[in-house]
């Protein structure tokens, strides 16, 4: 749009200016600033002036800018360029001007610079050729005026038609992206219905889970009752099984010397049983069976009988298990 403007600028001036000078003779010159675009035309009969004063042709505000800065003057059909003086100085197409006049060509591009490297004053110097041409009537001025700018119009219409073409582009562009956009909405709302779908049937089949579940742990309570009432009428049976096999150890396998169960079986040739230790001790005191009263010979340890009590006694566990384990290792010492 900037682009625009500018050009519709120079048409202007353009226009105002070949008005004015288009019967005369003398070159014409105008200094374009090129940020802007702004066309500044360089009178002949005047000192085209860069500077800070606000007199100036060209009115830069900046503290580097000298007040009076550089001037353009015209002389014997030539345009001339000079720094007076300044402080930062003048640049003719990039390089520094010294206090002599310089001659201006079409196209020369004059720049001003606080030594940042970086050009933000830049100036074209354009020329017209006037003065090479035969002295144009008035006629072919507004011919020329007309092709000039039937030119500027045609380069506008080119702008106009590159812009619409940008335009349709974009928008084209934009309907694409849009189109797109659509696509990938229409795409995760089904992925959001499926995925609704699948929480549903989830749902479904984790509350069927849990009726399982619940069918299976009422199944598990009933079978660990029954079991338990199992256990427990299986229990009497062994309880009395137990106080049979405690009788029969108490009364047929009691040592009638200690009145104990016997421990490391002895018959004598009697037939009569005791503990070891209790028959040894018995016989040195005297030789006569302490049930039967007959003269014992020999003794003969049973360990068939011997392991049979233990047998019994571990069946029956507990302290009665205990006890006996506890009095074997004792008599192992003696
Ligand atoms: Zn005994
Ligand atoms: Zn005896």
């Amino acid at each position: 749009m900037h682009i625009f403007f500018t050009m519709l600028e120079d048409i202007k001036n353009v226009m105002s200016s070949k008005r004015l000078n288009s019967d005369s003779n003398t070159p014409q010159a105008f200094v374009q600033d090129l940020k802007t675009g702004k066309l500044s035309e360089v009178k002949i009969d005047s000192n085209f002036l860069f500077g800070r004063a606000k007199q100036s042709s060209i009115v830069i505000e900046e503290l580097y800018i000298s007040r009076s800065h550089s001037t353009i003057s015209y002389a014997n059909g030539q345009f001339f360029l000079e720094d007076n003086n300044s402080f930062t100085g003048t640049y003719l197409n990039y390089k520094k001007i010294s206090n002599v006049k310089v001659q201006l060509q079409n196209g020369d591009l004059i720049a001003y610079t606080d030594r940042s490297n970086t050009w933000e004053y830049l100036y074209k110097f354009c020329l017209s050729n006037s003065k090479k041409k035969p002295r144009l009537d008035e006629e072919n001025a507004a011919l020329k005026d007309n092709k000039l700018l039937k030119l500027k119009i045609n380069k506008l219409q080119a702008l106009i038609n590159e812009l619409k073409q940008e335009n349709k582009e974009s928008i084209h562009n934009a309907r694409f992206a849009m189109s797109n956009v659509k696509k990938l909405i229409n795409k995760s709302t089904e992925l959001n219905k499926n995925l609704k779908d699948k929480t549903i049937e989830l749902q479904i089949q984790n509350r069927e889970l849990i009726k399982k579940l619940n069918i299976s742990s009422e199944q598990c309570e009933k079978l660990k009752e029954s079991l338990d009432t199992k256990t427990a009428q299986d229990e009497e049976p062994i309880e009395i099984f137990k106080t049979q096999i405690n009788r029969l150890l108490e009364n047929d396998f009691q040592c009638s010397i200690c009145n104990e169960v016997m421990l490391r079986a002895s018959t004598a040739n009697c037939n009569h049983t005791f503990c070891e230790s209790c028959l040894n001790k018995w016989l040195s005191k005297s030789k006569l069976c302490p049930v039967c009263r007959s003269i014992v010979h020999n003794t003969t340890y049973c360990l068939a009988l011997d392991n049979y009590i233990t047998n019994l006694c571990d069946i029956l566990g507990g302290t009665i298990k205990e006890q006996r384990t506890a009095l074997q290792r004792e008599s192992k010492y003696f």
